[in-house]
């Protein structure tokens, strides 16, 4: 067998699901008996949206969740200001709300009966081209790759002997997932900054029903959290306990109900040192946790597994050097790296307690959310559209356009292009095709005739000519203007590493 995922939490199935479109021998496990039954991870941002849409699951996500349109933020004094995400400039210009049970059941079911349940890692021996794996059904499993997905206590990451290297947050924060009725609107979330805590809430799809996620004065002790021990033993919040805290921080006419879950949870920032080791990856909250601001947590471990499942898929059908695989943790580390500091500083911004602190922060917070920079930036890097890989190559001077490193542009004209995409793709504006076309590529030739607004050449900025060489997993590996088949077989040759085509 090639290839051994361990968990089928949204990261593993995700792993799965790709494997399975590139026709790759692989099996998945997992301790648990079914997907999670916690609504755990809510928010879907429009890139993880757009993943599933390269993989025609979109629409099972749409029809199920509810679309946040805008986030806001209130002091004690009134609103401070807000981000509305309709600007965006992807097919899913919001935050799509959606419990992780529902998550996880659409990629189980997309999967069929795939997922051996009830079956647990216990054992790793890795040899040199092959790794032997034992299970807890007494079964010795050989495969060439292992991945673990098997989520922040991570068997695998131990077995490795790689550092969870990171803090625990002092504050102990909680949750609630209820029914409200109060003066807000369903479609937004809302942030209250509130000098005795702050309190979140995220509309879930039902009718009236939020996700809180607030700190509790009674809470606030030293933690005691470290790399094995992430739980809690402080008694989890009652209804009437945070109706209180509602009524004192967000609306003083709020009534809660149907409690469905109430629980404490340590925020945790902590990164695996490395990804890999050998033949062995790690993915999702096994190679990084954070604070849930941001929604991050979930879509990073879903971007993790498409970033590595092509590659893999590349690998094994010859199509590319094991080298290649290295650049997983290159890309994906780096990229966990700067998430854990952008969340680590809205846990702490959020947090303030002193009231010095709290007035210049909403200040500052008031006069930043004005700036129409900041309502064209902060949208982009919550719904992950702005990550991109650093130094990608490109040739020719460009005007304008995606940069190489960064993702395709979801435009409706390249969408079919990037369904079901399992080769690099290649872009050509105003570019006689012939010369390219014995490429492994799948070629796309956009001409004048065919761009009749002439939106996609100015978008790309290929008015001279150009040629845009996308990856399978919808990033761009390389750029150039005008377009020089010579020039792009030196780059396809680099990028798989393989010296031949
Ligand atoms: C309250 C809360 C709110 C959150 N909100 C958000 C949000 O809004 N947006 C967001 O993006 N993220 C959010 N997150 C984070 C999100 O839930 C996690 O990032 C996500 O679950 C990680 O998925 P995963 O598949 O990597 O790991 P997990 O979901 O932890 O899955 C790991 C799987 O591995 C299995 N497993 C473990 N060990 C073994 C073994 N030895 N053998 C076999 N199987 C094993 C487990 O049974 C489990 O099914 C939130 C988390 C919490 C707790």
């Amino acid at each position: 067998m090639d290839v051994l995922i361990i968990g089928a939490g949204p990261t593993g199935l995700m792993m799965a699901a790709e494997l399975k479109r590139y026709g790759i021998d692989f099996r998945i496990i997992d301790k648990s008996k079914g997907p999670s039954e916690k609504s755990k991870a809510l928010a879907i941002q429009a890139r993880t949206l757009e993943i599933f849409q390269m993989l025609d699951l979109d629409e099972a996500f749409t029809k199920k969740g509810l679309a946040l349109n805008r986030m806001n933020i209130f002091s004690q004094n009134g609103p401070i200001g807000s981000v509305s995400f309709q600007g965006l400039a992807s097919p899913f210009p919001y935050v799509l709300s959606l419990p992780q049970s529902e998550t996880e059941t659409i990629l189980n079911d997309h999967l069929g009966n795939l997922v051996e349940r009830e079956v647990e890692l216990t054992g790793i021996e890795q040899g040199d081209d092959h790794i032997r794996a034992t299970l807890s059904t007494g079964e010795s499993v050989t495969c060439r790759y292992l991945i673990g997905c098997d989520g922040a206590h991570s068997f695998v990451r131990k077995h490795l002997g790689l550092t969870f290297i990171g803090k625990s947050f002092p504050s102990v924060f909680s949750l609630a997932d209820v029914t409200i009725d109060w003066s807000h609107p369903h479609e937004e979330g809302s942030v209250f900054w509130h000098p005795s805590g702050v309190l979140a809430a995220l509309p879930l799809p039902a009718k009236n029903t939020y996700r809180l996620i607030f700190e509790l004065p009674r809470c606030q002790m030293p933690s005691q959290a470290n790399e094995d021990n992430l739980k809690v033993d402080i008694p989890a919040p009652t209804l009437e306990e945070v109706q209180e805290m509602v009524r004192e921080r967000a609306d003083k006419e709020a009534t809660l109900s149907s409690p469905d879950w109430l629980a404490n949870f340590h925020v945790n920032s902590r990164l695996a040192s490395n990804y890999q080791k050998g033949n062995i990856f790690l993915a999702g909250d096994a190679a990084h946790i954070h604070s849930p601001v941001g929604g991050q947590g979930m879509n990073t471990g879903i971007q993790d597994a498409f970033n590595l499942a092509w590659k893999l898929a590349h690998v094994l059908r010859g199509k590319a050097d094991n080298k290649l695989l290295e650049t997983y943790h290159l890309e994906r580390h780096a990229f966990a790296k700067k998430l854990l500091k952008g969340t680590e500083k809205g846990t702490y911004i959020a947090a303030l307690k002193r009231s010095w602190q709290i007035t210049l922060r909403n200040f500052f917070a008031k006069h930043i959310l004005r700036t129409q920079e900041s309502q064209r930036k902060i949208p982009r890097v919550i719904s992950q559209i702005d990550l991109s890989y650093p130094n990608f190559p490109y040739d020719g001077k460009f005007a304008r356009g995606p940069k190489s490193g960064m993702r395709l542009p979801h435009y409706k004209e390249l969408l079919p292009h990037l369904k079901d995409l399992q080769e690099h793709l290649l872009i050509l504006f105003s570019t006689d095709p012939k010369p390219f076309a014995d490429l492994p590529c799948t070629l796309v030739n956009i001409t004048r005739e065919t761009d009749t607004t002439g939106e996609l050449h100015e978008a790309f900025g290929a008015e001279s000519g150009a040629a845009y060489l996308v990856r399978p997993d919808g990033y761009i590996a390389y750029r150039q203007t005008p377009a020089q088949p010579e020039k792009l077989i030196e780059q396809l040759k680099k990028f798989t590493y393989s010296g031949k085509l």
